[in-house]
């Protein structure tokens, strides 16, 4: 009764584990799972001592891959199996391994549900001795752990199940190592494969940023030469200004410089001799420095014109401009009056002085040649001189001062030198008399 009941248990287990197990393989097994790799020399989730992966021949590999199919060619399988048996080349006990689960799956196959379970059973047992030899990592591939299916199914056929049941437990515990092993080199592919796609991200990343970098730096260097270009822009536009500038200066200062400039002779015209004269009095009036004023009329001059034309009127003008210009001081100003007439400013001249300078410009020109210009050789002029006697003097009363000595010089036969200082006193008895006489009788 006993024998019966542990028979019962362990058929029920032999049957119950393989649908356990599925189950949970199924539950866990991605697709496509990648064997592990034989470098691998450590079980990480099992902490199993590893030994050495060994080498299998490539023929035998071949040979374990076709004993899989469903239909073999055992004619075939036997040629082959015979040559690796009796081949002199040394076997590593996994090689050995295999062969032996080779011969024994040949001959299961072979002979079918006929096959002598003893002689199965007793080649896998001679591999099962092996397996002290083999690392627990190459026990638990596919083509090892065939050799517990198939002494497990053995076993059953002989009626000793708990050796079949301990078998199939025994490939159950390895087929769960391969599961894990595999799906640890899963993980770690997959977490390779993450890390690579990290990196490539990363780099694709860091290209991003050099590109972004690159083109900042072009745009830098654009506005750099945008700022540059602008820069030249203003720098140029600047210097075009400054030089207008320059110019406008330069052509304002020329007309003003005309405005003031007789056009025939080039000496002071008129107002600049107005505006010189009144500064020059302005000052002299607030120190003791004496200041003289020439009057200067060319005698005869409308007969000149008359005899030898305008143009040669003109010439004779400029001639004696430039023969008074050479006798002048530096401090002196020369000017033209109007006309034939000219007027000579003395600073720190008095009365003497001043008529020393008259003279020796009367005398120079009346020693000058004209006859170069003119058919007529000579020119002479009539020169008034007039010296500020006090600070209540306008240039109005200097310059007529310098007119009516001038006139007396015209009166006095031409080509002379008259101070009003010399003629004052005539000159107010004259004035009296004429105011007397402008009077009505009483
Ligand atoms: P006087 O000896 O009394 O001074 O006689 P004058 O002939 O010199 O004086 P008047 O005032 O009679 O004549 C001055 C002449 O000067 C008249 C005018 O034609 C001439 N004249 C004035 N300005 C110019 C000028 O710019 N060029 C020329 N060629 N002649 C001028
Ligand atoms: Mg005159
Ligand atoms: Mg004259």
């Amino acid at each position: 009764m006993r024998t019966v009941t542990f028979f019962s248990q362990s058929m029920l287990r032999i049957l119950l584990l393989p649908l356990v197990f599925t189950l949970t393989c199924q539950a866990s097994e991605p697709a496509n799972v990648p064997a592990v790799t034989e470098k691998k020399t450590s079980n990480k989730v099992l902490n199993i001592p590893v030994m050495e992966i060994l080498p299998i021949n490539t023929n035998l590999l071949a040979l374990m891959s076709q004993l899989k199919l469903t239909t073999i060619n055992n004619q075939q399988v036997e040629i082959v199996l015979t040559q690796l048996t009796e081949s002199k080349a040394t076997r590593n006990a996994a090689e050995q391994y295999l062969l032996l689960i080779a011969q024994a799956l040949l001959q299961a196959n072979t002979n079918g549900k006929d096959a002598d379970s003893a002689d199965v059973i007793a080649l896998l047992q001679r591999a099962g001795k092996l397996s002290d030899q083999i690392s627990e990592q190459q026990l638990a591939q596919p083509d090892f752990l065939q050799l517990h299916l198939l002494l497990a199914e053995h076993y059953a056929r002989q009626g000793e199940y708990e050796l079949a049941y301990l078998e199939k437990k025994s490939y159950l515990k390895k087929y769960y190592i391969y599961r894990e092993n595999k799906r640890v080199a899963m993980i770690a592919s997959l977490e390779q494969s993450f890390e690579v796609n990290g990196k490539k991200a990363n780099n694709a990343l860091m290209e991003s940023q050099n590109e972004l970098q690159i083109r900042r730096v072009a745009e830098v260097q654009d506005e750099k030469s945008v700022q540059q270009y602008n820069f030249t822009l203003i720098i140029s536009t600047a210097i075009v200004f400054v030089l207008l500038f320059f110019r406008q200066l330069r052509i304002r200062n020329k007309l003003i410089r005309l405005t003031r400039t007789d056009a025939l002779t080039g000496l002071a015209n008129r107002s600049a001799l107005f505006e010189k004269g009144e500064q020059m009095v302005t000052s002299f009036a607030s120190q003791p420095a004496e200041l003289s004023v020439l009057l200067l009329d060319l005698d005869h001059f409308k007969k000149i014109n008359d005899n030898f034309g305008h143009q040669v009127g003109d010439q004779i003008l400029v001639t004696v401009s430039q023969l008074v210009k050479e006798t002048m001081r530096t401090r002196d100003i020369f000017s033209r009056l109007g006309g034939e007439e000219f007027v000579a400013l003395l600073p720190f001249a008095d009365s003497n002085k001043a008529k020393a300078i008259a003279m020796r410009i009367n005398d120079k020109i009346a020693q000058y040649d004209f006859s170069p210009i003119m058919l007529q050789s000579k020119v002479t002029i009539s020169v008034g001189v007039a010296t500020m006697k006090d600070n209540q003097m306008t240039f109005d009363d200097l310059l007529h001062g310098a007119d009516l000595a001038m006139y007396q010089a015209k009166e006095q036969g031409r080509n002379t030198v008259v101070c009003y200082q010399d003629i004052a006193a005539v000159q107010e008895r004259r004035a009296n008399t004429d105011f007397v006489q402008s009077m009505p009788d009483i």
